[in-house]
């Protein structure tokens, strides 16, 4: 009686062809079509340079030949079949014991960290919708619970310096009155946004908040005025209007001339990175 052989992935071999036997395993060569033109010798799509295909020559067939399939007999198959279940299971077994390790080590570094920076996070979570830097640096955080020194440095600082700002709002009043020469006023800068505008004269406008240190609001109109959130500068600037804006008291001073910078903030674009 003959062995019924199948192909490895479980198909039977039901085919006349020779079955020959490599000592090892029977098997049999398989005609393979031409990859090129798939097995059609040739292609309209060729037509101008000759319908022939270059690869088989016209003959369909792989040029390389046929392929070498090996056979298993029902009981080879099984036992290989066994080999590899449980190959998987032991391969699965591992991968989740690496995940459940990853997830525990997770779970760890959240608990240290929360321990360490939950208290820093927690007060700047107010900051969070108005500064992208600390929206940036507490995200990142929170991703991965890591926070370096100086990112926690520069963290808390601004955070110092918002509620820094913070303190004046209610209390904001106008300064000096149109047309005064306020000089030596020491201010933080709070915010700096650069417009598209159409004018004749420039395609932008630079708008520069800042809080007086003695808690009045200050803006500045000028692409000339350059500074960077954070900076504390001492400044002489020409009071051009008085007005409200968000419920607040603001002086808007022009031809502004930085006279002294106070503390300049380190770049906390590269730190938030
Ligand atoms: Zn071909």
């Amino acid at each position: 009686m003959e062995t019924k052989l199948f192909r490895r992935e479980g198909t039977p071999f039901n085919l006349t062809t020779e079955v020959r036997n490599d000592g090892l395993y029977p098997y049999f060569m398989e005609p393979r079509k031409c990859y090129r033109c798939g097995g059609q010798g040739g292609s309209d799509a060729w037509k101008n340079t000759g319908y022939k295909c270059y690869d088989c020559l016209g003959s369909g067939m792989h040029k390389n030949g046929p392929q070498k399939v090996r056979l298993y007999t029902e009981e080879q198959l099984t036992r290989l079949n066994a080999i590899k279940a449980k190959k998987d299971a032991t391969e699965q077994a591992k991968g989740e014991r690496a995940k459940a390790k990853a997830e525990e080590e997770a779970f760890m570094r959240m608990l240290m960290f929360t321990a360490k920076h939950g208290d820093l996070l927690d007060r700047a979570e107010p900051y969070e919708t108005r500064s992208e830097f600390i929206r940036d640096v507490c995200a990142k955080a929170r991703e991965k619970w890591e926070l370096s020194d100086k990112q926690a440095e520069a963290l808390s600082n601004a955070i110092a310096r918002f509620q820094e700002a913070d303190k004046g709002k209610e209390a904001s009043e106008y300064m000096g009155s149109v047309g005064e020469r306020l000089r030596g006023l020491q201010a933080t800068v709070i915010k700096q946004v650069v417009l598209p505008v159409i004018s004749e004269f420039s395609s932008c406008l630079t708008i520069t908040t800042l809080r007086a240190e003695t808690g009045e609001m200050i803006v500045v109109k000028s692409n000339a005025f350059r500074a960077r959130p954070g900076a504390v500068l001492v400044i002489d600037g020409s009071v051009k209007k008085h007005n409200i804006y968000n419920g607040e008291k603001q002086t808007q001073l022009k031809i502004v001339k930085i006279k002294k910078v106070v503390f300049e903030p380190e770049e906390e674009e590269d730190l938030a990175a």
